[in-house]
């Protein structure tokens, strides 16, 4: 049975701007009458100075105005694309009382009468000192610059030139893409998840993921039953959950083969009817030797299923083609998989993804090259089925907590215990109710960082029940590992202690409000590593548990138990 169609903890947005954000849904977007809605972005945002026009410092003088190579074909691209712009821009100038708001507008005439029209502008006229929520990279600028489109901060993208930008993007739930130039600094660089080289490159790269969700072809034969697969661990299957959403709009029934570390998380995505666990081999990271007679009983079962398409879903590193032999074997008629290994006659649909797309769309893109999409209301964003989550315990108290979780299946992508104990420690002292959360065999670590202020629950939840608990959380402060994407499905805010081992533009919190802190250049980057390679584990160990509390803010997440 499938009990999935709508979930309570979806995409909540921060408090402050909750009501600009709320607004938009079909019929929003300028796309024709008829033609589904995008399932990525409604708009393009774009920073003013350095990004669309080149920087002149504090201008009023519409004579100064010169647009960055190539910006008016590319913005008209997106404007034939049906997406809606508007301009995001800070302007302390104004605050400082370097030209007058007169002088801003005949700017912003002169860059409409060179680069086209501009369905909404949102200025930030403040200075820092003024600690406003809408300078950037606070998020306000870019939730006004939804609500202004009839849309939601996470439909937006937001191209900008430097780490301000693509901060407020982030803090609101939106993509960012930096565009860097000669004053965008390098560490700036190192953060983004998103990188282009130019305004129109960056144009491209936002028209080609649009593109790649939606199916190229109908579906063809209706489909009854789809076997996908998601091995690997919890996160790695909770950021599939868009993907298998699309195909179980087009199929009747949908068996999920999972392996034994992703089984928990199999239990709670929406649109899966059966769930096969089973160890592969050539995708476990500990894997036990290939034992042929299990191999046999794997096809035999998978033979049993009667699928008549199959979407073998994985990680860059990893290869479908084992699996997908095994599928052929058992007699599967349609397979479609991300393969950039030549597959030879294994597979119907050989998809290729760029790297540096976020898992849920590049698994989402795969379920488009099969034929699916997700059906018009149904976000691509992760999500829980409701069923599955258990209310949080009685004797945690009111919602509007922290949760903070210091481990990490993978040690190098775990929050240094005495990091963890100091931000405990500075949560509460900036008023927060802090609960820290971990496995059973994390129990010290927990108990640790608790005494230094926190509830501990170190062992007392499975999954389910840490999703449940996560789900009344007013953030969340965690590494990259699988309570962040827990957060993200509840639409929790994250404060991510990101160790850069694997790129923060695919394994970041998706399309949730995240700020995202640690050394995104520290030597451990893109190594992959499971095991911190570096001593010192310097990438998360130089967090000031200051940066934690300031982020809490930006948020919008307020110290008292407020959200
Ligand atoms: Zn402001």
């Amino acid at each position: 049975m499938r009990q999935d169609q709508e979930d309570p903890y979806q995409r909540r947005s921060a408090p402050v701007y909750a009501a600009a954000d709320r607004a938009g849904s079909a019929g929003s977007s300028r796309t024709t009458v008829g033609s589904p809605r995008p399932v990525l972005y409604d708009a393009v945002l774009l920073d003013r100075d350095g990004t669309l026009i080149e920087d002149v410092p504090y201008n009023g003088d519409p004579e100064k105005v010169r647009p960055v190579p190539g910006a008016r074909a590319a913005l008209d691209r997106l404007r034939a694309a049906g997406l809606r712009l508007a301009v995001v821009t800070n302007q302390s100038g104004l605050a400082r009382g370097y030209f007058t708001g007169e002088q801003m507008r005949a700017v912003h005439a002169r860059v409409e009468e060179l680069l086209g029209r501009f369905d909404a502008w949102l200025v930030c006229p403040h200075d820092d000192a003024d600690g406003c929520g809408c300078r950037k990279p606070a998020p306000g600028l870019v939730y006004a610059a939804a609500g202004e489109l009839g849309t939601t901060a996470s439909r937006c993208v937001l191209v900008g030139d430097i780490g301000r930008d693509v901060g407020a993007a982030l803090a609101a739930g939106a993509a960012g893409v930096l565009v860097p130039t000669p004053v965008t600094r390098p560490e700036e660089i190192a953060a983004a998840g998103w990188v282009a080289t130019d305004l129109p490159a960056a144009v491209d790269e936002i028209l080609r993921r649009q593109q790649a969700v939606r199916p190229a072809t109908p579906t063809g034969d209706p489909v009854r039953t789809a076997l996908v697969v998601r091995s690997d661990s919890a996160g790695d299957v909770l950021v599939t959950g868009p993907a298998i959403r699309a195909v179980a709009a087009g199929a009747q029934r949908v068996v999920l083969l999972c392996g034994p570390r992703g089984r928990a998380a199999a239990d709670l995505l929406p649109g899966v009817d059966e769930i096969i666990e089973h160890p592969l081999p050539w995708i476990d990271p500990t894997p036990g030797p290939v034992d042929p007679e299990a191999v046999r009983s794997l096809t035999a079962r998978l033979s049993a299923i009667g699928a008549d398409q199959a979407v073998v879903f994985t990680s860059f590193h990893q290869s479908a083609l084992p699996l997908a032999l095994l599928l052929r074997m058992a007699g599967v008629g349609r397979i479609a998989a991300i393969s950039d290994d030549y597959p030879g006659s294994l597979l119907d649909v050989r998809h290729r993804v760029p790297v540096g797309v976020p898992e849920p769309e590049r698994a989402l893109s795969l379920a488009a090259a099969a034929g699916h999409r997700l059906p018009d209301g149904d976000e691509p964003v992760l999500r829980l089925r409701r069923d599955a989550v258990p209310p949080r315990p009685a004797d945690l108290g009111d919602p509007g907590y922290v949760v903070l979780h210091p481990g990490s299946a993978a040690s190098s992508r775990a929050c240094p215990p005495e990091v963890a104990t100091r931000i405990a420690g500075a949560l509460t002292a900036a008023g927060h109710r802090v609960l820290v959360t971990g496995s059973s065999d994390e129990r010290d670590v927990t108990a640790r960082v608790a005494a230094a202020g926190g509830t501990d629950l170190g062992g007392r939840t499975d999954l389910a029940g840490l999703a449940g608990i996560v789900a009344d959380a007013s953030a969340v402060v965690v590494g990259n590992t699988g309570p962040a994407h827990l957060a993200a499905a509840s639409g929790v805010p994250v404060v991510s202690l990101f160790a850069p081992t694997v790129p923060f533009g695919q394994w970041g919190p998706y399309r949730v409000p995240t700020v995202r802190l640690g050394d995104a250049a520290a030597p451990c980057r893109d190594t992959r590593a499971a095991s911190c390679p570096v001593p010192g584990h310097p990438c998360l160990s130089g967090i000031d548990p200051d940066e934690v509390v300031d982020a809490l803010r930006m948020l919008a997440v307020s110290g008292g138990g407020g959200r």
